[in-house]
Order: C-alpha cells, then structure tokens, then sequence
C-alpha cells in the first residue's frame, strides 16, 4: 500500500471545484452516497474545504466539514484512474445535489383553544386526539447466539446493505445507506474489546456533533449502536401502548419508526430533533402527524396534536375536543378522498377530461405508480436501467416487457445520458459546457449501439406483449433539430426491418425541453407522432441558468414559461403532454389546463392529489 502511495505521489492530482446546491447542505445520506461511489475506484479521492483535507471514503470526516448550500470544496482524485474518478465523481454529485429533495416546510397558521397549549414546529401533517404517553426503551439481555461485537459490526453492515437494495426504489432507503457507510468508516475498524470501548468510540464522534447543525445525527450513531448491541445478545424495545396513544419522546431512533407502525399510534410529539433529522424522515413517509416541541412536557390523560398550528393541547376541553374531531375529519375525509378517487377518470368542474401519467424509473417504480393510480407512464427514464452496468438486450427487453403488461400507455425514453447524468461506461469526453454538449440524441447518434440495443429490445417487448390495444411510444432526449429526429428514427426502421419486427403500432416523438424546437413545430410535426414538454430542461435553456446552479433559480411559475407553453400548444397540432416538474406543481395545474393541456406525467406519489386538484378547476 505504501508502495502504491509513493507512485500515486508522483503522479498529478486531478482536482475539481463542486458546489453545494441543495438547501439541505452536503448532509448524511448524500455523503454516504458519494464515499460509497468514491470506493469503486483505485485512486486516493480527498475532499478539501477550508484548508482541512479528509478522504472522501470517510462519512464522518466529510460529515465534520459541515458543508453548507452555496459552498464549495475540491475534489482532489490521484492515480491511475484519477481523470475517470475526477469526471465520475463530479457527475454523481451534481446529481446527488440536484435529486437531493428539500424538505417540505408546512406553513403554520394561528388556532385558538380553550385548554392551555405548547407550541412547536409541525414536522408531519395531521390532527391527533389520544392520551399523550412518554415511552421508554427496556434493555434486555439475552445470552443465547451472541457474537463478538466486531462480528456484530460486520453482520449489522450486511443487513443495512440488503434493506438498502431491497428498498431503493424508496428514496427513504438512502438512510440505510448512510448507516452502512457510517459503519465502514474508520472509527469501526479497531478491534473493540468490550462494549464499553464501542460506546466511547460512538460518544466520542456525538460529542462532536452537539451544538453543530448535525445534531440530529446523534441519533444515527445511537441508532448503529443498538444493532449491533443486538447481535451481542443486548436488544432494546420500546414498550408503546396498546391503546391509541400520541407518542411523547425524547430520542426516537430511525429503526423504532416502522415498529410504531404496528401499534395503535396517533401521533408523535418529539423532544428533540429537527425536520431533516433520520427520524423524521420516516415518520413523513408512514404519514403520522408529527411536531417538535422543545417544552418540558408531562403525560396526560388526554392531548389535541394539531400541525396545522404547531400545537399541543394539554387536557382539551369539550370545545377543544369537538373542534379537532371537526377538523380531524376534514383532514381524514380529504386524504380518504383522494386516495379512494385515484384510480378514477378525472375531469375538470368543465367535464374536460386530463389524463394523469406517472414518471418512472425502474419496474418497481412502475408497479407504485399503478397501485396510485397511474392512467400510464409518461415517462419512464430509461438511464436509471444502465446506471451501474450496461444491461443486456435481453435484461432490457424483460424491464420494458414487465412495465408494458402493467399499463395500456407507456412512453420510453431513449437513453438521456452526458451533460448532468453521468454513463460510467460510456466514452464522453470532457467538455467546458456539458450542459451544453454531447447529450441526449447528439450522445445516442454517436454511440449507435446503445441506441440500437434499445431500440431492439423495445421492439421485442412490444412483440412479446402482443397486444394491439396497447401503446408503445418511444422518445428521443435533447432533440434540437429535424435530423437528429429523422435519423434516430431511420436507426429504428433499420432494426425492425432487419429484424422482421412490426413496429407499425409503435408511436415515434421527441422530448420537447431544447427552445429552437419551438420556432420548428411547423416542421416537426411533419415528422413526429407526439411531444412531451421537458419543462426543467426547457427552463433551464429559455432562462440561461443551469438547473444544478448552486445560487440562481428560475421561477419555475415565470409569465415566460406560460408564455412558452402557450405558444406551443396553439403553433403544433400534434398530441402534447408535461413530463417536467412544473406538471406536478398544483400552483400551475389551473394554469396549464386552461392553456389546453390534457396530459400530465408527474411522480407517482403526487397523483392521487393532482387528480383532486384537477378535479377542482
Ligand atoms: C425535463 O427535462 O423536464 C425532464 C422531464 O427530463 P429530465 O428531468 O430527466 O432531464
Ligand atoms: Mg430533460
């Protein structure tokens, strides 16, 4: 090893400047992300910010250089594979930033009660009425298949590594993640004797983090110890009621969340933590109202949560009582509602019919999106399928083939690779500009095979389906002129015939997200069967400001935009959906519909509340 250094020494450091662009900062789950992506490769990769240098394989050295949004570090990458690191890395960051979903923050109005209140910030939305009872964690001590604790650590990494693949269609899954690389970080490699020498390893890196904006990691590192002490023979449970209850806490661990699930829970009341903490993040994702509140706090008989307001009523009135019960009821009957409409056909208070599609990545994605109430797939973005590996025909024809028996509509796009989404195995060279370089179609029509590869395997798919009454369209990324668009789909026609593949049935269209096809459509439509509206890429080409950029942000909801929209929509007579972003934001869906727009293609999770709000305008 030292013998590899001295090489690596002489060699020259490829060095690069990443900025921070998501408001939740450089925090756990995207560093351990990118230290697990930083392990794949030989070279030795640092990360240097303010003058202090940590590798960048180590979560809780990158975790103390508590990296905000808006700063930058270096990224210093030597060896042999250091330019292919350099470029790697570079690109998953940018990607890691930009996926890097904000925290939503519910706005809080006043509520008055009778009884007297504790106010706090409301972390989940909903309204509980139920006894508040503080719960404890009980230590047991079981002596029956316990292993040493560095077995505990090793055994604790491999569970973390199978929930994490197990549930990465979850976004929530990334804690796993985290974990795992937490326990892979040098502070576990040591040989630990006894508990006691674990436990001061753990307090020593907590100390670290008290008072720092990375508090709410404390219970990461409490949550590891108490795996492993599971495996040494030490379990703690948390004893909840049988009863409805609210939950009061002190210290609710990330892996305690889902076992709440199973217990009559109404709401939680934590005392400590943040909206972005671990914890939290879970309780949003089971949906159980939740509020932080900092306030001595006692049990009571009886306690109102109502996070429209933040609040804790302590011994409701009957006044009190009858006015949550109203409004828990509302709450209740509007998700109830909306749920229970999901899979039925929405139409405006006109009568206008708006079909909801989903965005998909992958066959599970695509099987969430039908249990919610997808009327198809909008979108399905075909990289997510060659991101590790370069998948097979065969691999990818059994994707496309599972997705298409799920739904009567589904639209692929080819490949979008180069500019911010990175393609390992792929051969881009380093540009100045990649937003604006080889990407999308300009990337397929130089790499054929890929494309042909895909274009195959669809069309095997669609043979294999066998079903004349459902629709295959395929989407070509990036198009900016009438070529590219004739000679991608000449590639196709190329296959099939070659093939002996009946591709008849199979509608050919283009993402519309590069401005110049706007002031084409006269001509385009001569050629395509369909558009979709890449509106976070139309975006950021119409206002000149990357969607990654650390501090400028286009107003998603700009007159331009609309204006854009509208030009489109009256020039082209073809069919036209959304697939960007804007389609899901429910501030623009009133907007969009009375432009003329019948088509949206958003996250699954949003459909069953775009569907109510559709159904409202
Ligand atoms: C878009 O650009 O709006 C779009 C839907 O594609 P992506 O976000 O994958 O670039
Ligand atoms: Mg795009």
């Amino acid at each position: 090893m030292n013998f590899l250094k001295s090489i690596f020494k002489k060699q020259k450091p490829i060095k690069s400047t990443l900025t921070i662009t998501s408001s939740n900062g450089f925090h756990l789950r995207p560093i351990a992300k990118f230290a697990n992506e930083a392990k794949k490769f030989n070279s030795i990769i640092t990360i240097i910010a303010y003058d202090q240098e940590v590798p960048a394989t180590q979560v809780p050295k990158i975790i103390s250089l508590s990296l905000e949004k808006g700063e930058s570090f270096t990224l210093k990458c030597i060896g042999d594979d250091a330019d292919e690191a350099s470029s790697h890395l570079s690109s998953f960051f940018k990607e890691l930033m930009e996926n890097d979903k904000e925290v939503e923050i519910l706005t809080q109005t006043n509520e008055s009660y009778e009884a007297p209140t504790l106010n706090g910030v409301s972390v989940v939305p909903g309204i509980a009425i139920a006894p508040l009872v503080y719960c404890k964690t009980v230590e047991n001590i079981n002596n029956k298949n316990n292993l040493s604790i560095n077995d505990s650590i090793e055994l604790v990494k491999k569970e973390l590594e199978e929930l994490y693949n197990k549930n990465k269609s979850n976004s929530e899954s990334d804690i796993y993640l985290a974990h795992k690389e937490l326990l892979s970080s040098e502070i576990f490699q040591q040989n630990f004797k006894d508990i006691e020498r674990l436990k001061e390893t753990i307090n020593r890196e907590i100390a670290k983090l008290k008072g720092t904006k990375f508090e709410s990691r404390i219970a990461d590192y409490k949550d590891i110890l108490q795996q492993i002490l599971t495996h040494t023979g030490i379990t703690t449970t948390l004893k909840l009621p049988t009863t409805p209850y609210i939950l009061l806490i002190a210290d609710l661990l990330p892996s305690d969340v889902p076992k709440l699930v199973d217990s009559p829970i109404q709401g939680v009341v934590l005392k400590q933590g943040t909206p972005t903490s671990h914890a939290s993040i879970l309780l949003r994702s089971f949906a159980i109202p939740t509020v932080i509140i900092h306030d001595a706090i006692d049990e009571t008989k009886e306690a109102i949560l109502d996070t429209s307001s933040g609040t804790l009523v302590v011994n409701p009135t009957k006044a009190d009582r009858e006015k949550a019960q109203a409004k828990l009821k509302t709450f209740q009957d509007k998700k109830a509602q909306n749920y229970k409409n999901r899979f039925k056909s929405t139409e405006t208070l006109r009568g206008k019919s708006i079909k909801v599609l989903a965005n998909i990545g992958d066959v599970q994605s695509a099987k969430e999106a039908k249990e919610l109430g997808a009327d198809g797939i909008g979108l399905f973005r075909s990289e997510f399928l060659f991101m590790g590996k370069k998948p097979t025909v065969e691999e990818q024809t059994n994707a496309y083939r599972e997705i298409f028996e799920l739904f009567d509509e589904l639209t692929i796009r080819a490949l979008d690779v180069g500019g911010d989404k990175p393609l390992p195995y792929a051969h881009i060279e380093k540009e100045q500009n990649p937003f604006l370089g080889i990407r999308g179609i300009r990337f397929l029509l130089r790499e054929q095979t890929l494309l042909k590869e895909q274009l195959l395997a669809i069309f095997q798919a669609v043979k294999e389906v066998n079903d004349k009454n459902k629709t295959m369209k395929i989407m070509f990324p990036m198009v900016n002129n009438c070529d590219e668009f004739i000679e991608a789909k000449k590639i196709a026609i190329d296959i099939a015939i070659k093939q002996n593949l009946d591709i008849s049935n199979i509608e050919f269209g283009i993402m519309l997200e590069v401005p110049s096809v706007i002031f084409a459509l006269h001509e385009f439509d001569q050629l395509v069967d369909f558009y979709s509206i890449g509106t976070n890429d139309l975006t950021q080409y119409l206002f000149a400001i990357e969607r990654t950029h650390p501090t400028l942000q286009a107003d998603a909801l700009s007159p331009m935009i609309m204006n854009a929209l509208k030009l489109i929509i009256v020039t082209t007579k073809k069919p036209i959906s959304i697939c960007g972003e804007l389609a899901g934001l429910t501030a623009a869906t009133e907007t969009l519909i009375n432009l003329g727009y019948d088509t949206l293609s958003v996250s699954a999770k949003l459909i069953p509340s775009l569907k109510e709000r559709i159904r409202n305008v």
